[in-house]
């Protein structure tokens, strides 16, 4: 399944200047941009195409969706909704010696398109957390034994009681 992330930008290269953005509104399903990725709902975002000079600026903004991550200390899979930062990223028309490299991209010179493709993916990847956890405090795996009743604090409970136990003869001699 390929990401439908194509747009073309050649009216902006128009001489007469009628155009001077374009605006989409952006519905995609990003789960086939990385075997990895397991997006539950659709990324939504406002993308606005601006040229400047040679190149074309891309500006992404309010881009949300959730993601199912596995917690890193319970393991338990949980939906993690991501906001990605404002960004702008420039296309150029390709050179020679210019490269597609970290924030810079090419247009396609052949149909006058842009591919948001691998820019969205690199986004999306660098916006995932570094220690997904399904809750701030969680606690891990030991958490969920103490909830099934294997509390790891019943041998000090014991211990309270034996104490107790003492206390008390030792109050009636
Ligand atoms: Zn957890």
């Amino acid at each position: 399944m390929k990401v439908d992330l194509i747009f073309p930008v050649g009216d902006l290269f128009k001489q007469d200047g009628a155009v001077t953005e374009l605006k989409h509104e952006l519905a995609v399903d990003v789960s086939a941009l990385d075997p990895d990725l397991k997006a539950k709902t659709k990324l939504t975002a406002s993308l606005t195409l601006i040229r400047a000079g040679d190149s074309i600026a891309a500006i992404l903004k309010g881009a949300k969706l959730v993601v199912e991550l596995a917690c890193l200390r319970c393991l338990t899979c949980y939906n993690h909704p991501l906001d990605l930062p404002d960004l702008e990223r420039y296309f150029y028309l390709p050179q020679d010696g210019l490269e597609a490299e970290g924030e810079y991209f090419l247009i396609d010179p052949a149909t006058n398109r842009i591919d948001l493709t691998e820019m969205l993916r690199q986004e999306i990847i660098f916006a995932l957390p570094l220690r997904p956890l399904c809750q701030e405090k969680c606690l891990g795996l030991l958490s969920q034994q103490e909830v099934k009743g294997e509390a790891l604090h019943q041998p000090l409970a014991q211990l309270n009681e034996f104490w107790q136990a003492e206390q008390e003869k030792e109050d009636q001699t």
